[in-house]
Order: structure tokens, then C-alpha cells, then sequence
């Protein structure tokens, strides 16, 4: 799979803009975003019970259920988002094959973006909650935290608290429902 051009079809560079039409997606995706994955066959085993939490609470109200959350670290020369995935939070390489939304709050500024991608360089390293994960929320140790968990933490540092829809956790689909992020690219053109 390629990221196609919303407009004509086309190849989208690595900048995410594409060469035939110079279509680029406006605004652009920048360092501090969020990164929504839809959860498919291709997610990790972790995104899939995560899902299926979602579904028994009822989290999400977006068609598009996304079970996994990073936090956009490199946009132009590869693409990469820093992330809390089993076992460790780490950087990690966006690989070309997966589908992927990115999510801006508008008005961020420089600052917080700095404060949000300081947060996650500091954290590098932790341990995953899978504790959390298997008990939906229900068992949740200190400094350890799923995907959603740690973007919103990481949100939190700069001053922005995204809502939970489920009292004990922040799950991914909440992250994307946050009324104040919008959705600026879709890997797949939105479709
Ligand atoms: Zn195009």
C-alpha cells in the first residue's frame, strides 16, 4: 500500500505532498500531532483487545474505530511517532503499509508542541500498561501507560486535557472524538 493522493490518485512523497497535482494536505502535519490507527488485521495484538474494550464500553463514536495512538515525531524523511506499544514506549518508524490518521489541534502553539514532544522524549524507555490493557482500566499501575493513555499524558504536560469517555481510562477512540482535534490526513485519502 502507497499513500495515494486524495485529489488525483497520485503518489504521495514522504512529505506527505503529492509531486504530479502538488496537492499537500493543508494544514500540514506537524511534530506534537496525533496519530490515529484504525485497528485492522495488521494491528498489534494489544491494539486488538483495546478495540475490543471499546466496543463492550461502548468509547468512540467516530466510524472509523482506532485502537492505537502515537504522538508525530518526524514527518518529512520517514515518518515516525513516539508511542507507549508493548513492551516499552519508544520511537517508532511508521511503517509505509499502515494505515494511519493524523489528528491537529489548531492553535497548538510552538511551546506546547516542544512541552508534548519533551514529555514523550522523557518517557522513552517506560514500561507498557498491559496490566491496564487486560483489565480494562480496571488495575491501573503508577507511571505505566497504554498508547492513548500516554498521548493524553503527554497533552496533559501542556496544559490540555482530553476528555475521557470512560472513567477509568483514555482509550484511543476517545482521543480521536476530542471535539477540538481535527483531522487533517488520512494515509489512505480518507477513504
Ligand atoms: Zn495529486
Amino acid at each position: 500500500m502507497v499513500y495515494n493522493c486524495p485529489k488525483c490518485g497520485g503518489e504521495l512523497g514522504l512529505d506527505g505532498k503529492c509531486s504530479p497535482c502538488a496537492w499537500k494536505p493543508s494544514p500540514l502535519p506537524l511534530l506534537g500531532d496525533i496519530v490515529a490507527y484504525p485497528v485492522g488485521p495488521w494491528s498489534a495484538w494489544q491494539s486488538k483487545v483495546i478495540a475490543v474494550g471499546e466496543l463492550v464500553l461502548a468509547v468512540g463514536t467516530e466510524p472509523i474505530q482506532y485502537s492505537h495512538i502515537g504522538i508525530l515525531s518526524r514527518w518529512t524523511e520517514g515518518r515516525a511517532d513516539y508511542e507507549a506499544q508493548f513492551p516499552r514506549v519508544r520511537e517508532f518508524a511508521i511503517p509505509p503499509a499502515r494505515p494511519f490518521d493524523i489528528f491537529q489541534l489548531p492553535g497548538l502553539t510552538a511551546g506546547q508542541r516542544s512541552t508534548i514532544l519533551a514529555y514523550c522524549r522523557s518517557h522513552l524507555g517506560e514500561w507498557y500498561n498491559l496490566i491496564g490493557v487486560l483489565t480494562a482500566g480496571l488495575i491501573m499501575p503508577r507511571n505505566q501507560a497504554f498508547c492513548s493513555e500516554f498521548a493524553g499524558q503527554a497533552y496533559a504536560a501542556a496544559g490540555l486535557l482530553i476528555p475521557f469517555e470512560h472513567e477509568r481510562a483514555l482509550f484511543p477512540d476517545a482521543v480521536a472524538d476530542w471535539p477540538k482535534a481535527q483531522k487533517i490526513f488520512s494515509s489512505n485519502g480518507g477513504k
